[in-house]
């Protein structure tokens, strides 16, 4: 996939602004366009891969360090004791709309059940 294709690569390519909250050098965590929750943080690895799934098979160790990441924006935001819901939404059953894998971090709230009934 080129970048142009990716709305995450673009953004990890500075061409489509996001507001950013943390920065690694082979991640990038930035706020949710559409909050779901007063936390709403997405963290993805700066390399394209389609899904968590095949970010964990093509670099395990990148998988690792989104959730390191994840858990720095928990604390960041100040949601590491209260509790968050870390979602990677897979495949289309799963709900996913953006094909770069990506983490959300959801919390400042009691998140509701884990699936809608
Ligand atoms: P998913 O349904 O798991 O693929 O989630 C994709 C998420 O990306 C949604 O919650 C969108 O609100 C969010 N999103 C899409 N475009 C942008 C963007 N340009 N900046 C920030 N968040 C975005
Ligand atoms: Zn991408």
């Amino acid at each position: 996939m080129v970048t142009s294709d990716c709305v995450f690569c673009r953004i990890v390519a500075g061409e489509i602004p996001a507001t950013v909250v943390h920065e690694t050098a082979t991640t990038l965590a930035f706020r949710d366009i559409h909050p779901q929750a007063p936390v709403h943080v997405l963290v993805i690895p700066k390399a394209h891969h389609a899904d968590v799934a095949a970010l964990a098979v093509a670099d395990p160790g990148l998988a690792g360090e989104v959730l390191a990441t994840a858990a720095a924006v928990a604390a960041a935001e100040g949601v590491a004791a209260s509790g968050f819901r870390l979602v990677f939404n897979t495949g289309a059953d799963g709900g996913q709309d953006v094909f770069h894998a990506h983490g959300h971090v959801l919390g400042g709230v009691r998140i509701g059940p884990m699936v809608a009934r």
